[in-house]
């Protein structure tokens, strides 16, 4: 795989799957672009990239930034040829508890943005007749998972949503498609305790957490001129934790 030239967006790059998805297309030859809410993870960004691309500052929850930040890119670097919806939350709680501001934080987070960043870098893929829109969704958006409402709801929109553009763009020459990571090594797991790791490898096929590069191997794939003929489709990396 070569993506020499292109130009990649990947939000959430600072650390863990964005930040591997990042650095694979770097060794691939794209120029990358790779965003994040902080100072401090633009530095990390921009240090890993060693100017295969820049480090932005981003909230996707805020339209007015994502416009600003697909405007800038164009003027420094071009039209962005594929997307990578990464950036994640998780604020779990059981429906009795859960509060509607964590309902919605995790709505727009994970769900409205991918609709926000898509529109803003679709119309130049239609022109081109080539693009690709690929977002990070989680086993939890397909199986559901207990204190999980919020999360998974976003994540089965996610699916669904990239169903949808891909019917309505496909034949434009742009792509639209999900990967489904079950368990990664990252951040966004480290609260679980010894017990409850043995407890949920116990529940995985291949016995044991995934890595963020076991991730981004596929999202490099869909990215691909391999994955042509694939669209609006949603590849599973779970270790065989919930099989479809
Ligand atoms: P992580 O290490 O916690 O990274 C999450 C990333 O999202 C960070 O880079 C963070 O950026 C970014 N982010 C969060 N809120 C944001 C916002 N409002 N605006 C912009 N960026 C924001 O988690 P991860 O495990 O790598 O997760 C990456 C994706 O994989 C997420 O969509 C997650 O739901 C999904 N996923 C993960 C797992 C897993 O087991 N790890 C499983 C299934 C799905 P900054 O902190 O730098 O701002």
């Amino acid at each position: 795989m070569n993506f020499t030239k292109k130009i990649v967006l990947v939000t959430g790059a600072s650390k863990g799957i964005g930040m591997e998805i990042s650095t694979s297309f770097m060794k691939k030859g794209a120029v990358v672009i790779g965003t994040s809410r902080s100072k401090k993870g633009v530095e990390i960004i921009n240090d890993f990239l060693q100017g295969n691309g820049k480090g932005y500052i981003l909230d996707v929850t805020r339209l007015n930034s994502i416009c600003k930040i697909v405007s800038e890119v164009k003027n420094e670097f071009g039209e962005i040829d594929i997307l990578i919806n990464n950036a994640g939350i998780i604020i779990d709680n059981l429906l009795v508890k859960m509060v509607k501001k964590h309902w919605d934080k995790v709505i727009k987070t994970n769900l409205t943005s991918v609709f926000m960043l898509s529109k803003a870098v679709v119309k130049p893929m239609i022109r081109k007749r080539y693009g690709r829109i690929i977002s990070i969704s989680s086993v939890s958006g397909i199986s559901g998972n207990i204190g999980q409402t919020n999360y998974s709801s976003s994540k089965a929109g996610i699916i669904a949503f990239s169903k949808s553009l891909a019917r309505e763009i496909s034949s434009k020459g742009v792509t639209v498609n999900v990967v489904s990571p079950g368990f990664i090594e990252t951040n966004m797991i480290k609260k679980f305790t010894k017990k409850q790791r043995k407890i949920i490898e116990s529940q995985i096929p291949i016995g044991r957490f995934g890595y963020p590069k076991e991730v981004a191997e596929v999202v490099l794939f869909l990215a691909s001129e391999k994955s042509s003929y694939i669209t609006g489709e949603t590849i599973n990396v779970n270790g065989g934790i919930y099989m479809i």
